[in-house]
């Protein structure tokens, strides 16, 4: 296992739509091994491929009790709504109140290819939507009106220099 570099706002990768994953073979249970690795040691709850520089369908989570590996993963499912802080590893975890729906149901593969759906909701929710998301190339903050989008990455790239 090894720990992979976290990849940050504005490379190029986390704004492309994601590759589908093919091959459920050996390399991609070691590829999953590093990024849940990776999350743990940033304190994420979930971390998907392009933030590992891979473009790819592709995501890791532990969420409150919801331990999973997610290939081409879909939302097939949402209901209600909440409003909660999120943030993310790529945008130097710099929080912002984002709307979302209260639960959603996750379709998507496993490291063996099988095809499974779960339902969620609150944070691991969240999470779900998140991290499909950044499959398809989009960021949390692309959920903010553009004021407070705006003032997401300022923090983020004072935080950074300040490092
Ligand atoms: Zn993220």
């Amino acid at each position: 296992m090894a720990l992979r570099k976290i990849t940050e706002y504005p490379e190029k990768v986390l704004a492309e739509v994601g590759q589908p994953v093919t091959e459920f073979d050996g390399k991609l249970a070691d590829l999953c091994s590093d990024m849940f690795e990776t999350m743990y040691e940033a304190e994420g709850v979930g971390l998907a491929a392009p933030q590992i520089g891979l473009n790819l369908r592709l995501f890791v989570m532990d969420c409150e009790g919801v331990k999973l590996i997610a290939a081409n993963p879909e939302i097939i499912h949402t209901e209600g709504e909440q409003s909660g802080q999120e943030g993310c590893l790529s945008v130097g975890k710099v929080p912002a109140v984002v709307v979302r729906p209260m639960k959603a149901t996750l379709r998507a593969q496993d490291e063996n290819g099988e095809w499974f759906e779960r339902e969620a909701d609150g944070y691991a929710a969240r999470a779900f939507m998140h991290e499909t998301d950044h499959c398809n190339g989009k960021l949390f903050i692309d959920h903010l009106p553009k004021l407070r989008r705006d003032m997401v990455i300022k923090r983020f790239r004072k935080e950074k220099n300040w490092k």
